[in-house]
């Protein structure tokens, strides 16, 4: 069976490069029935904090993703983790090391003067007749590993292929601080190993970490899972992807009006293609997802195709659902009698939840300014004559108008007797009913509004801005 994981450190909020990582190991999981576990890496208590704990879980829960299991926290392993440091020890495959950090710092500075690459001197490593200094009073010892010095660790990454390291460049490194907190690597190891992890999948700035990973595996005897080192998102124009070239929060994507589905759909083709498709229902994505096709080069963020992205989304999701989303954004529907109408005209246009609110309040509000530019233009001197027989016409038929269909039919031969341009009629009852030019089709608006707004609008508006005298 396939496990994989996701193992974040909640140093911060939750990354969309992190995201991308948690989608693919789920995926994988999921397409091949196997499980996707949890786990949150917080041995780190200097940076951690509880916050982006939650916004971790929050996030999480926004996208759907489900995971297997419960939550484990490495803060709550620490047993764990000392059983295999003293079992190394035990076994002479780690030692104490009692240098201090001055020491260690001079180590550092003689060997970058020599152009030597900075690496621990082994000087507390035990060998076969090796006489080690004396152990200096007070200092509590770190634990560093016995790493291998000759040979080379290889390894199949599922993207990257073959992987060689010199085990000469891996030095013996720390696994237990001076105060006994067992470090990074080592817990990352510890947890894989007991999880059962069998497929790695996580970030190629993680490279370096693996072949320490593999010094431990190899001398806890634990089998070593495959990995999956994914290109990095890199900002349009190839460097590391900052806050400036969008949010990077996932968290931050709900807020500015994004579907989930869309930010799946985004993140799984910014790494990994199937062909040319581009729209990836999730079970699309849970049937299609296969390692093979994760792209072996940086993926470059596009904001411009997250937006296609939503707008697809928003156009095809149900209106129930839309509706339930803008609640979020304050912007209530549930009720109305006109919601279907609504949904159905402002969603064509909207890039975001937030265009759809703003798209919708533009017809439910009246307008509270007139747009002056296209005041100027479309309104002339016989604007106002225009409407107030319109309004006649309309009110006439008034008991026939409710959908958009019966005011076309009303206005059709209006427009023909008075022999106007579409534009003479339309664009000032466009500005009357929303404040601008730019709205959806007027007829639309109309049956929403129904003939009594569109009446006290359209007043409204020749009150205070078609008054030409
Ligand atoms: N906790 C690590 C991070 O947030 C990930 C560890 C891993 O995937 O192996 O970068």
């Amino acid at each position: 069976m396939i496990v994989t994981r996701f193992a974040p450190s909640p140093t911060g909020y939750l990354h969309i490069g992190g995201l991308r990582t948690a989608l693919y190991s789920y995926l994988w999981a999921r397409r091949n029935n196997g499980e996707f576990r949890l786990r949150i890496e917080d041995t780190d208590t200097q940076r951690n904090n509880e916050a982006a704990m939650d916004a971790i879980l929050k996030a999480f829960d926004w996208v759907g993703l489900n995971y297997d299991g419960v939550v484990e926290y490495q803060s709550k392993r620490l047993d764990i983790y000392k059983k295999y440091i003293n079992q190394l020890l035990d076994e002479g495959k780690a030692y104490n090391c009692y240098m201090s950090k001055e020491e260690l710092d001079a180590l550092r500075e003689t060997q970058i003067a020599n152009k030597q690459t900075p690496k621990y001197d082994e000087t507390w490593r035990p060998e076969d007749g090796k006489v080690l200094p004396p152990i200096p009073e007070g200092v509590e010892p770190v634990v560093r590993i016995k790493s291998p010095n000759d040979g080379v660790i290889t390894f199949i990454d599922g993207v990257k292929s073959i992987m060689n390291f010199n085990y000469s460049e891996v030095d013996d490194f720390v696994i237990a601080r001076s105060n006994g907190m067992p470090t990074y690597n080592f817990v990352v190891t510890v947890d894989d190993a007991l999880m059962g992890m069998t497929d790695v999948i996580r970030g190629d700035d993680h490279l370096t970490n693996t072949s320490k990973q593999i010094v431990i595996y190899e001398a806890l005897g634990f089998n070593i899972p495959k990995f999956f080192h994914v290109p990095m998102i890199n900002n349009p124009q190839g460097k590391k992807l900052s806050k400036r070239d969008g949010a990077l929060d996932v968290m931050d994507y709900k807020e500015k009006g994004y579907l989930p589905e869309a930010l799946l759909n985004f993140l799984v083709r910014l790494g990994w293609s199937n062909g040319d498709q581009e729209i990836f229902s999730k079970d699309e994505m849970l049937e299609l997802f296969n390692t093979e096709n994760i792209n072996k080069s940086a993926s470059s963020y596009n904001e411009e195709k997250l937006l296609w992205l939503n707008s697809h989304y928003i156009k095809n999701v149900s209106n129930e659902r839309l509706a339930k989303e803008l609640e979020y954004f304050d912007c209530h529907l549930a009720g109305h009698d006109k919601k279907e109408m609504i949904l159905d005209l402002s969603k064509e246009r909207a890039q975001t939840l937030l265009e759809l609110k703003d798209a919708i309040e533009k017809i439910l509000n009246p307008p509270s300014e007139y747009e002056a530019k296209g005041s100027k233009k479309f309104v002339k001197e016989d604007t106002p004559k225009i409407l107030k027989y319109y309004l006649n016409t309309l009110e006439d038929s008034k008991e026939n108008l409710h959908l958009a269909c019966d005011y076309e039919i009303v206005t059709k031969p209006f427009i023909e007797e008075f022999e106007l341009k579409f534009t003479q009629l339309f664009q000032p009852i466009r500005i009357a009913l929303t404040g601008g030019t730019q709205a959806p089709s007027v007829y639309d608006i109309m049956a929403i509004l129904g003939f009594d707004e569109v009446k006290t609008r359209i007043n409204r508006a020749l009150e205070v801005n078609f008054n030409k005298e």
